[in-house]
């Protein structure tokens, strides 16, 4: 079958693999889109520590299910990937935290993923989505976890200014959250990518006055960079709350320490998330999420190895998501 394979830094390739056997508690699914982030990115520049190379991509997974060994699943099931390894064992997985579990890892990142015709994985990973999603609803579930999962750091809060770095897919599902949430708060959204911002500014965002000091309740940051919490530390209120979901470059460290001390702020990290997937589906069946204005591009396998080993994500245009349709999708 053909699959998408990280063969070495910045070359990617489709390539034909071996179908994979099935064994008891097995499901076996057909792919029908693959959506990529910036996780597939760093994989395959080799930036994200972990690379594992060759590699089969993809984690952000839907299809439909063609062989099951397991109850839970039967042949026409549509499914979303649950790619989250945890042990399940230990203190932190037995009190609903995999994502603390020293032996966290992620499909499509430490094992081969779905960027490929057909996945066979254990049922345990595998989470049925109603029969009626649309697939470009669909590959969405697992980036709405993501950002659920940022919701749940940001807590009980009533923000009336929140300001949002980075307006990327993920940055825009966010700004959607926002505004169904606290339809009072006022949104500001920074970019270094210009052009992505008319994306935010047209969900109802304004653009950032850079160098606005104290003005700012929570700060949203998707970059995870030095330079991004420097403009968290300076914009947020005393007391105010910071949210990194942006994943940090290794050896990166924490930048205005004194500031975010002098201010009193609350610094939390959104790392992943646990394997309950219902309200991201939720909040996509509820419309709370649409995916109209966050996916930006629709690739074939062989559009995705040029786009990854090129780097096409740095073209300004690429503003939001980029999937991968499977030839078997209609
Ligand atoms: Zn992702
Ligand atoms: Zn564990």
């Amino acid at each position: 079958m053909r699959a998408l394979q990280i063969t070495a830094a910045n070359q990617v390739a489709v390539v034909d693999v071996p179908g994979q056997p099935i064994y008891d508690n097995d499901v076996r699914v057909r792919i029908d889109a693959i959506g990529l982030c910036g996780t597939d990115f760093a994989l395959t520049t080799g930036t994200l520590g972990l690379n594992g190379w060759p590699v089969i991509p993809g984690h952000e997974v839907v299809g439909m299910v063609t062989e099951s060994r397991s109850e839970q699943f039967h042949v026409g099931d549509p499914v979303a990937l649950d790619p989250l390894i945890s042990c399940g064992a230990c203190p932190a997985c037995r009190q609903g935290h995999p994502q603390w579990c020293a032996q966290v890892g992620v499909i499509g990142v430490v094992r081969h993923g779905g960027a490929r015709e057909e996945l066979v994985l254990a049922a345990h990973h595998w989470v049925r989505l109603p029969a009626a999603m649309p697939i470009e609803t669909a590959v969405l579930v697992e980036p709405v976890h993501v950002v659920e999962t940022v919701f749940q750091a940001v807590g009980p809060e009533f923000p009336t200014h929140a300001l949002m770095i980075g307006s990327g897919a993920l940055g825009l599902i966010i700004l959607q959250v926002i505004q169904k949430r606290w339809p009072k708060c006022m949104v500001s959204v920074h970019d270094t990518v210009a052009q992505r911002l008319p994306h935010a500014l047209k969900l109802g965002a304004i653009p950032w006055q850079l160098g606005t000091t104290d003005s700012v309740d929570l700060v949203i940051d998707g970059v995870g960079a030095e330079s991004s919490l420097t403009m968290a530390a300076q914009a947020i209120r005393p007391g105010g709350h910071i949210v990194v979901y942006g994943v940090p470059k290794p050896g990166r460290t924490i930048p205005q320490a004194d500031l975010l001390f002098r201010k009193n702020v609350r610094l939390t990290f959104s790392r992943l998330y646990t394997h309950q997937f219902d309200q991201a589906i939720a909040w996509l069946t509820s419309g709370l999420v649409t995916p109209q204005n966050i996916i930006s591009d629709r690739l074939t396998l062989e559009q995705a190895a040029t786009f990854l080993g090129e780097h096409g994500w740095n073209r300004p245009e690429r503003w939001g998501k980029t999937i991968i349709t499977m030839g078997s999708a209609s």
